[in-house]
């Protein structure tokens, strides 16, 4: 992938969204200063990028390489908070481009197909979209590369049913999550998307199931990360 083709599919993406007069994607105030686009400087200014990698690395052995732009806090956490509990899925556009340009920043190789991290099928339901799908598919448009939709999450309570209900309530239940036929990723390289990274241990189970299908590789994108 060639960087300067991919600013200008960011580019794209971003021109899709335009309204004028420009408004902030996050704050959704209006952008008095030309030089901002997306977002306006005061937004700007505050988001902390992460520097390196280091920080989320080895809290998913199954998963090659990490990457997250941001760490969770901060403007990237209300961000994160509006795309996933107020319906604000038009923040997938921007989220998806700090994404990728913290993928590019590690050269890391090119993934063959996007597979999106998912939410349980009631909250999905509830919002009416699936916050990981659609970064993917973001992510997947810009980069000219398929979604994978294989992974699924458990109603949990059904395939724990031997906790007891103290256990649930102080939170043992792990998330499950279930992989169909994961033999079409055989010798790919695959990357996992999620909006955000707590301990790793979601996004190293959900890459272990893909390693059923003896992938190249599994490296994984979020926007935050806690680790
Ligand atoms: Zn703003």
């Amino acid at each position: 992938m060639k960087k300067g083709f991919l600013a200008l599919s960011l580019l794209r993406v971003g021109l899709k969204r335009l309204l004028y007069p420009p408004i902030c994607l996050f704050c959704l105030e209006e952008i008095l200063d030309e030089r901002f686009h997306t977002l306006c400087e005061g937004c700007f200014g505050e988001l902390e990028f992460l520097e390196g990698f280091e920080k989320v690395t080895n809290h998913a052995p199954f998963c090659r390489h990490i990457a997250a732009p941001f760490e969770h806090g901060g403007v990237a956490e209300v961000v994160v908070e509006g795309f996933k509990a107020a319906g604000r899925s038009y923040l997938a556009d921007a989220m998806a481009g700090f994404m990728l340009l913290k993928w590019l920043e590690g050269d890391f190789p090119e993934p063959d197909v996007i597979v999106p991290v998912p939410a349980s099928p009631v909250t999905s339901f509830q919002r009416g979209y699936q916050p990981s799908v659609l970064l993917a598919e973001t992510i997947g448009e810009l980069l000219n590369k398929p979604v994978w939709n294989g992974l699924s999450k458990e109603v949990a309570f059904l395939k724990q049913a031997h906790l007891s209900k103290e256990e649930r309530e102080k939170g043992k239940i792990a998330p499950l999550y279930l992989v169909k036929d994961p033999k079409v990723l055989e010798d790919k390289t695959v990357l996992l998307v999620d909006d955000v990274m707590t301990t790793g241990a979601t996004l190293n189970q959900a890459a272990r199931l893909l390693c059923g299908g003896y992938p190249k590789a599994v490296d994984a994108l979020v926007f935050t990360t806690h680790a």
